[in-house]
């Protein structure tokens, strides 16, 4: 079925001026008031899912309350209603990353993303000892479908060096961009170490040698103005819920001549343009990659909480979360025995580190007993923890509601742990 819906003019929320108001802020969130542990709660753990502002609440109730219908297949009022809101969301998104509407698929968030490139757009086109070209600090989800892809063609996976302080060794990945190089895929911003990568010369290096590139923005989008047109970037990747937004819902982007050439990789209901038991025919871009009944409610969630960021300013939240990491590092670096894993230059809010007196998992049972909650693990970058020779690290990860409040709540329960364990 062809879409006749019009499409719902992009609302870019104006920014506010000044400083951020963090009273403000906080008040529209409401789990921040939620007791833990029956004390104060430092939420920490944002690089893992970000908290839900009020009006994303809002969106998700309203939806369900006053359009709940399918999209795109029937003509009652209610299904207007939702295809509308669905079709307007896709506007949002396009616009917030500076794309065309064509452009946005509708996924389940970053990993499907990249499994809908590996599966669509690479799996064709390779052909033994080709290679795909990764950074050592990507999320497993920007490994492990790749090397899924390469299995089946007698492809490799390779991966540029990391350095000590856990930036890319641009000139050691620029020199592995080689003849076999058929994708180059690499995150904005890392998971685990914070490091802003330089994407827009990565993106040149790659196309100078006519590779396509891949960025998974799933760190970035709530904190980087990001322009998909301006990085000329092949794909772009990303997840609603670390930025505000509700859970299992995400968006690929794509330049159009990509998503034409691809072939569908799910096939059932929408997605088809006609279809008889001798063959089936396509629906058009962006409908062909998303086979059934989608999370209508996801994707209305994440365009009120683009909406979100976008009042607030991605400069503002840059410039409020850059002042906390400074103030985060300078408190941690005073801690005996702790270690920052991750000092590049360029850093988003992210703050990982280990201690030498108790492992990752003991530091974080102390913090969530003092309410700080942070994520310890290996964030699902086991070859970085490789890399650096940790089994994992403590995370703690900041939003746009974070204040210097709870890193010293955080800095409080460190010195516990030195305490118990030290
Ligand atoms: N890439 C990075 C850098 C991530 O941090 C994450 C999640 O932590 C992912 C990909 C996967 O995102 P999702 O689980 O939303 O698909």
């Amino acid at each position: 079925m062809t879409r006749t819906m019009p499409a719902t003019p992009a609302r870019p929320a104006a920014a506010a001026a000044g400083p951020l108001d963090l009273a403000r802020v906080r008040a529209e969130f409401p789990i921040l008031a939620e007791p833990v542990r029956g004390g104060r709660l430092a939420y920490l753990d944002n690089a893992a899912t970000s908290q839900k502002p009020e009006s994303v609440l809002r969106a998700l109730d309203d939806y369900y309350r006053h359009k709940n219908s399918n999209v795109h297949r029937a003509v009652h009022d209610l299904a207007e209603r939702a295809t509308t809101a669905y079709e307007g969301a896709r506007d949002r998104i396009a616009a917030f990353l500076g794309a065309a509407r064509e452009e946005i698929v509708f996924t389940r968030g970053t990993t499907e993303s990249i499994n809908l490139v590996a599966y669509s757009h690479l799996l064709p086109l390779l052909q033994p000892g080709d290679e795909i070209l990764l950074t050592g600090m990507e999320h497993h989800s920007n490994i492990v479908p790749w090397q899924l892809v390469a299995a089946q063609k007698g492809a490799r996976v390779v991966a540029a060096p990391v350095t000590d302080r856990g930036e890319l060794d641009f000139e050691a990945w620029r020199r592995m961009l080689g003849e076999r190089t058929r994708l180059a895929a690499f995150n904005h911003v890392s998971n685990s170490l914070g490091t802003i990568n330089p994407v827009a010369a990565m993106v040149r290096e790659a196309h100078a040698r006519g590779i396509p590139a891949l960025v998974d923005g799933a760190q970035a989008i709530a904190h980087l103005a990001v322009d998909v047109r301006a990085l000329d970037v092949d794909f772009y990747a990303c997840s609603s819920h670390k930025a505000y937004g509700p859970t299992g819902f995400g968006a690929l982007y794509a330049k159009r001549r990509h998503l034409e050439a691809m072939a569908p990789w799910q096939g059932g209901g929408d997605m088809i343009r006609t279809v008889s038991f001798e063959g089936s025919t396509w629906n058009d871009v962006p409908y062909k990659f998303e086979a059934g009944t989608p999370d209508i409610a996801g994707a209305i969630g994440f365009a009120a909480a683009l909406d979100y960021i976008q009042a607030q300013g991605l400069e503002r939240i840059g410039a409020h979360e850059h002042a906390l990491l400074a103030e985060g590092t300078a408190r941690l670096e005073q801690i005996p025995g702790l270690r920052l894993i991750g000092t590049a230059a360029e850093k988003a809010g992210i703050l990982s580190f280990v201690m030498d007196c108790a492992h990752p998992q003991d530091v974080g049972t102390i913090l969530d007993q003092e309410g700080v909650a942070v994520r310890t693990g290996h964030h699902c970058t086991m070859p970085l923890m490789q890399r650096f020779a940790v089994p994992a690290t403590v995370r703690a990860s900041l939003a746009v509601y974070n204040g210097s409040d709870d890193l010293q709540q955080l800095e409080r329960a460190l010195h516990k742990v030195r305490r118990l364990f030290g």
